[in-house]
């Protein structure tokens, strides 16, 4: 990952990205606030089973323009997620984040990202030779 650029918090299983969530029983994402960075190893593990992205969340550096998730000034699908969420749920505690500072969903749109982020999990499906990502609950 390039620590110069902005972070995608919901990028694809591969060599160097960062382990950032895990999908629990409920289907929710749990947040870790140490990310754990993705090796080989673990990345043939991990497509042993499920897509490992419907499992985990995987972080990497925002490419951008590259993405076709990038409307001209940011990401779409941050500002989608942060819809989610209503102006009186504003006041709920944030998940303990480790990629806060740097995470593209939450410098375009703050708080409310990381209220709904828990609910996101990438769709691997969707995914060809471009990064791109899907909210499990607005899933194409
Ligand atoms: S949206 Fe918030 S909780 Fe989710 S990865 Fe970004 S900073 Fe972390």
């Amino acid at each position: 990952m390039k620590k110069d650029k902005l972070t995608c918090p919901s990028s694809v299983c591969q060599e160097g990205a960062e382990l950032i969530g895990i999908v629990n029983q409920e289907g929710m994402v749990d947040i870790l606030e140490h990310p754990i960075p993705v090796t080989q190893e673990f990345v043939e593990i991990a497509h042993q089973g499920r897509p490992p992205e419907q499992r985990f969340r995987f972080a990497n550096t925002c490419v951008e323009k590259g993405c076709r998730q990038w409307n001209g000034k940011g990401c779409s699908i941050g500002d989608m997620v942060a819809s989610l969420i209503q102006a009186e749920e504003n006041a709920l505690e944030l998940p303990a984040c480790g990629i806060r500072r740097q995470c593209r969903w939450y410098v375009q749109n703050g708080p409310k990202a990381c209220m709904a982020c828990p609910l996101v999990t990438t769709d691997a499906a969707a995914l060809n030779s471009e990064i791109t990502a899907g909210a499990s609950s607005l899933t194409s």
